[in-house]
């Protein structure tokens, strides 16, 4: 648990970089190994457990020179991370093993059972504000019917089913929630069951106030971690929930 500086509306910054500094296991793997350069040195020296604020202006410098947009603006949490870990899996395959998932998307002609596969890789998965977290995921995954996609058999468009399925679950689950939809609410659970892999709840992002103006906080089942601040949870607010982050 880190109380990272906010060097000019690095909050979004700040509060992803959560998501790692508070996975002990992650942390303690990627020391075993020795960096040159890269980013990964300077992410180390911010996982610091003595609670006195730590300057991120070092890491925000050398993440700049790796980023096409200026840092120190107001930026959206998910795109930093996805960038982050991006440039992460670059320089160790132990980003590889926490962060990336992979699923297949299958599609299959309702006319001659034809099925086509498409496998990409995934760092999180988005999902739309349900009652819970079950229920988000279930809509993720469940079998959708699109009109008129071509089939390479039939050879003219086809009503085709598309499915879902995970191939490869990270050791690091993170959810996104669509927002700005509907009123979204979303009850997380303390721990979520894949394929007989227990994922237990890590954290939270939350994002206060509009798209233009807006304020990130990384929050885990008790504490609140705002920057450089750490203080009690009082209470939650579901519709400022953002990112979910699970963990095995
Ligand atoms: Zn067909």
């Amino acid at each position: 648990m880190s109380l990272l500086i906010n060097v000019g509306n690095t909050c979004y910054l700040n509060s992803v970089l959560q998501i790692i500094l508070n996975n002990t296991e992650l942390i303690t793997r990627l020391r075993e190994h020795t960096y040159v350069d890269g980013l990964i040195p300077e992410l180390l020296k911010l996982a610091d457990k003595s609670l006195v604020p730590i300057n991120t202006i070092n890491f925000v410098m050398v993440l700049q020179k790796r980023a096409k947009f200026p840092i120190r603006n107001q930026n959206d949490a998910h795109e930093i991370l996805l960038l982050l870990i991006e440039i992460f899996k670059e320089e160790s395959l132990v980003f590889r093993e926490f962060f990336n998932g992979q699923y297949n998307t299958n599609y299959t002609c309702c006319s001659c059972g034809n099925t086509r596969s498409v496998t990409e890789d995934f760092i999180s998965i988005p999902l739309f504000p349900r009652e819970t977290m079950k229920e988000s995921l279930e809509d993720y995954i469940k079998t959708e019917y699109l009109d008129k996609i071509m089939c390479d058999n039939c050879e003219i468009p086809v009503k085709t089913r598309k499915k879902i399925k995970i191939r490869v679950f990270p050791r690091v689950l993170i959810f996104q929630i669509i927002r700005f939809i509907s009123e979204n609410k979303i009850k997380h659970n303390q721990h979520l069951v894949f394929r007989n892999t227990r994922y237990l709840f890590q954290g939270i992002i939350n994002h206060s106030g509009s798209l233009e103006s807006g304020h990130y906080t990384y929050t885990d089942s008790h504490l609140v971690l705002d920057d450089s601040k750490l203080y009690k949870m009082r209470t939650m607010t579901p519709k400022d929930h953002y990112l979910f982050i699970y963990s095995n």
